[in-house]
């Protein structure tokens, strides 16, 4: 019978050696659907019920099942039915061969997730023509399937890495409050906003006190240390729409929109008190350090921020000359 086959029409698509779970009550039946798919390289194996097919489907799921209907015991649609509820065997192609040629059976055989009937008596071609479109069909499904699980993941990685960057590029990489880009980007559109509606909106220059002190007496690692305590005192005590970032390198600017210069003076102070009243264990030695504050308010609607800051930056000059550790 294999002679007769159409070798160019039935090549194999590839070369892997496909795994085929033939199913059939009948001997004979087995035997020569052995003889036609062995004959392609197709690694075949016979099951005799129902049952042993489930068994063996199970252990070791096939790439496509021949499903013989009319069988003893359990019958070829509850054997795939069987076969469609279990996540091993789901997605397995099932071509059912039988005798039984009406309408009806075929229907229901579709209805029970079969992807192609096979009607006996069955001419060897038509089963490897039927087997191998299945098999390859299947292949592209899973090459695609694989594909977009590739690109879910480099989608993935995509993210991850664009969320690094937009951490990097508006994070001071010390503290891990605003960086100054990303500060006066902000600031600029809280001013544009409160100069529109004429709403307060109060700045801040802060300057640590003796910096270069703290850095000579306990070195750079505990300088460091105490920029992350001072920028986290800072945004403990700030409120939550206020703006704050590290501007340069002991200093830091906060900007309140919809704050008064007297209610951005209690804010201040009480920034300026929790650092003065801290004291850090760096190295086994106690650290403290106070901060300077200088101040500025909005004060006609066509204020820019470079003057903002101006102001503020002299106000901070007049605090540094007061004696530090004081809000101007
Ligand atoms: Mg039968």
């Amino acid at each position: 019978m294999a002679d007769t086959i159409d070798k160019n029409s039935q090549e194999r698509v590839d070369e892997t050696p496909c795994n085929i779970l033939l199913v059939d009550d009948n001997p004979q039946n087995l035997r020569l659907l052995i003889a036609i798919l062995s004959m392609r390289g197709y690694k075949v194996r016979p099951a005799p019920s129902g049952a042993i097919a489930l068994e063996s489907a199970l252990s070791t799921p096939p790439d496509i099942i021949l499903l013989d209907i009319m069988m003893p015991e359990m019958d070829g649609y509850e054997v795939c039915q069987k076969l469609k509820e279990n996540e091993l065997t789901s997605s397995v192609p099932v071509i059912f061969i039988s005798a039984m040629d009406a309408v009806a059976d075929k229907v229901k055989a579709f209805e029970m997730g079969a992807v192609d009937y096979i009607t006996k008596p069955f001419q060897a071609e038509e089963i490897l023509a039927r087997v191998n479109t299945h098999l390859s069909l299947r292949r592209t499904q899973r090459l695609l399937e694989e594909e977009i699980e590739r690109r879910k993941a480099s989608e993935e990685i995509l993210k991850v890495i664009s969320m690094k960057y937009q951490k990097m590029a508006t994070q001071d990489y010390l503290t891990g409050v605003s960086n100054r880009r990303y500060f006066m980007e902000r600031a600029e559109e809280e001013l544009s906003r409160a100069n529109r509606y004429t709403h307060p909106l109060t700045f801040m220059m802060m300057d640590i006190d003796h910096f270069k002190r703290i850095n000579d007496t306990y070195g750079h690692q505990a300088g460091d240390q105490i920029l992350k305590n001072v920028a986290n005192i800072c945004v403990d005590t700030l409120r939550v729409h206020d703006l704050f970032g590290r501007i340069g390198g002991e200093e830091f600017s906060a900007m309140l929109p919809e704050t008064t210069l007297n209610e951005a003076l209690v804010v201040a102070e009480r920034i300026r008190k929790a650092i003065e009243d801290a004291e850090w264990e760096i190295d086994g030695k106690k650290v403290c350090c106070t901060l300077s504050i200088g101040m500025s308010q909005l004060n006609d609607n066509s204020e820019t921020l470079d003057n903002l800051m101006k102001k503020a930056d002299e106000a901070l000059y007049l605090a540094k000359s007061s004696g530090r550790n004081c809000i101007k």
